[in-house]
């Protein structure tokens, strides 16, 4: 079966920066699986797969603008140490969620600490990077009905609607 539109793709993969250092694997976090055409991936990403079919390998680069934007200085901000109440050790890598001022939620991770106050950096932890995935596509299947309506795959159960 090709990959196209209301298809389940199960694919191993591996993620690199530019420098060629991996960066995330499926040998790490099990298969990517999703949904195609669901808009789950990066646009490119999941345009490289169209059309594809169990077995399949290969390559995509993906430049900065087509991965996950430049890096956004404006999404740095040192914060009041008094902001993490309750939280009695805070180190650089800890993730919070925070609201923006309307109120939206972002995640943010903690890039410096000291006695008074926390940085945080609210760019998507792949910003700024120019990716490399390299695939093998496993399995192609045909979604369900009721996962073409929901969106997103429900091989694992974990779905609550
Ligand atoms: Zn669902």
């Amino acid at each position: 079966m090709l990959i196209k539109k209301n298809c389940v793709v199960t694919s191993q993969f591996e993620l690199f920066d530019k420098a060629g250092e991996l960066i995330d694997s499926s040998a790490q976090g099990g298969p990517l699986e999703y949904l195609h055409g669901a808009g789950e991936l990066l646009p490119k990403l999941e345009a490289a797969l169209d059309g594809c079919e169990p077995g399949a390998r290969l390559t995509v680069e993906l430049g900065v603008d087509d991965a996950f934007g430049e890096h956004d200085p404006s999404l740095v901000e040192a914060v009041p140490r008094e902001n993490f109440p309750g939280v009695e050790v805070i180190e650089p890598g800890m993730r919070f969620e925070t609201q923006m001022d309307d109120g939206s939620p972002m995640l943010v991770v903690v890039t410096e600490v000291s006695p008074d106050s926390v940085t945080v950096d609210g760019n998507h932890e792949l910003a700024g990077r120019d990716l490399r995935f390299e695939l093998e596509v496993i399995d192609v299947r045909a979604a369900t009905t009721e996962e073409v309506a929901h969106g997103h795959v429900h091989s694992h159960g974990e779905c609550e609607h």
